[in-house]
């Protein structure tokens, strides 16, 4: 019975001490008075916990808050750059890694293109270097790296939700991402979904900063949501909620990669854009295009430009991206979708085609309280996010300790 006692006072005491510790975060600075009052929490405990954290080095006291007349209090104030995070959005064909503070601020970013669905040895192995680059570039000690998060443009699976689906990356069968990443360094290693990533992203740094309920759209060589229902991200029963890309559009369209016909995917993700250009245009190359091939950015480019093929292209994909938008705002009845990856670029051209289809298609009242937007945080939504997530994951009870530890870890 004793042990049973004291296990569970540790818990209870490193579920309050995350909650203050994330309050102060979210805050800047607040005073003991104000956790008191929002944690519900006792003077004596709070007073406990603050001490606890004064002493790890997240938490100074500083300046004075508004008082009601008398000695005015002492905030509590968070310091944003005492530790910093490193995420890599490892996308279909590229990889993009920052270095960024507490504060969502980003001190060191580096991209590549990459064969990530090819090569997987030596994705993992980029993955290590470009998180040790951004690390040094930023001049960042290791040691005072809370963690490093990873997106995979896949879902998630196994017991723990820290596999990748294999299935449309089948060369990363049997590969262990995160514990191979994970031996090359002493700090934690966590993996997500990029539209998840993406999502949380916006929600803490971004557009969705104010919305309950928001789904994020990743527009990429595959297209995927990612789901934040009540302030938390929504999984589903086994990680692979917000597939929207693979909802079916058209059902005697086009195979998929997922085996299915005429998934929203196989008329709004890169390819299928980039092939439907080149279809149009007949195998000759139009003035605006690079030499070395189409891109989706000279794609979008031109159709901003007033290129009629393009506009009609763009158009085109973000019909078909409405369709799946209007069923989204009729199931979750969100405040926001954000729109974010590569087609984004397209910016009023693709928000009004969506905005247009989700007016027609989805319920009148939830299709008028869902604001379209594009995302905030543009090319860099998904590495914050993985970024985010080692912050996240760090102040959670269960990571505290480590996290709080003072001495220099390895
Ligand atoms: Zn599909």
């Amino acid at each position: 019975m004793a042990t049973h006692t004291i296990v569970d006072l540790t818990s209870v005491r490193a579920n309050n001490l995350s909650r203050v510790l994330n309050l102060i975060r979210e805050a800047g600075s607040i005073s003991r008075a104000a956790l008191v009052r929002q944690t519900g929490l006792s003077a004596t405990t709070v007073s406990a916990l603050a001490n606890d954290l004064l002493a790890s080095g997240f938490v100074h006291e500083s300046g004075t808050g508004r008082s009601g007349g008398g000695r005015p209090p002492i905030l509590l104030q968070f310091d944003y750059k005492f530790r910093h995070v490193v995420g890599v959005d490892m996308g279909a064909t590229h990889l993009t890694a920052v270095a960024m503070d507490l504060q969502g601020c980003v001190v060191a970013r580096h991209f590549c293109h990459y064969d990530v669905i090819g090569n997987p040895q030596g994705t993992m192995a980029t993955i290590c270097q470009l998180a040790e680059r951004v690390i040094a570039e930023a001049g960042l000690e290791p040691s005072r790296i809370l963690g490093l998060g990873i997106t995979i443009p896949a879902p998630l699976e196994g017991q723990n939700l820290d596999r990748l689906t294999t299935i449309y990356m089948p060369a990363w069968e049997g590969l262990d991402l995160l514990g191979t990443v994970q031996q090359a360094f002493a700090f934690p290693v966590y993996l997500d979904n990029d539209a998840n990533a993406g999502a949380i992203a916006e929600k803490w740094w971004g557009v969705g900063r104010s919305f309950s309920n928001l789904a994020y759209i990743k527009l990429g060589t595959g297209v995927g949501s990612g789901l934040i229902l009540k302030n938390e991200i929504y999984r589903g029963n086994g990680g692979t909620a917000g597939e929207i890309g693979h909802t079916t559009i058209d059902p005697d369209g086009p195979r998929c990669r997922c085996g299915n016909r005429g998934c929203m995917e196989s008329f709004v993700g890169a390819p299928a854009v980039l092939a439907e250009v080149a279809r149009r245009f007949d195998g000759r190359r139009p003035a605006w295009a690079p030499e070395d091939g189409l891109t989706l950015n000279a794609i979008t480019t031109a159709a901003l430009a007033g290129d009629p093929v393009c506009r009609s292209v763009v158009e085109e994909a973000g019909a078909y991206l409405g369709i799946a938008v209007a069923n989204l705002v009729n199931l979750i009845n969100p405040g926001l979708v954000v729109l974010g990856g590569d087609l984004g670029e397209a910016g009023d051209l693709l928000i009004n085609t969506v905005q247009a289809a989700v007016l027609q298609r989805a319920m009148p009242k939830a299709a008028r309280e869902a604001r379209i937007v594009l995302s905030e945080l543009g090319d860099d939504a998904v590495a914050i996010g993985a970024a985010t997530l080692a912050i996240q994951h760090a102040f959670e009870p269960s990571n505290l300790a480590n996290t709080l530890k003072t001495t220099e870890r390895r």
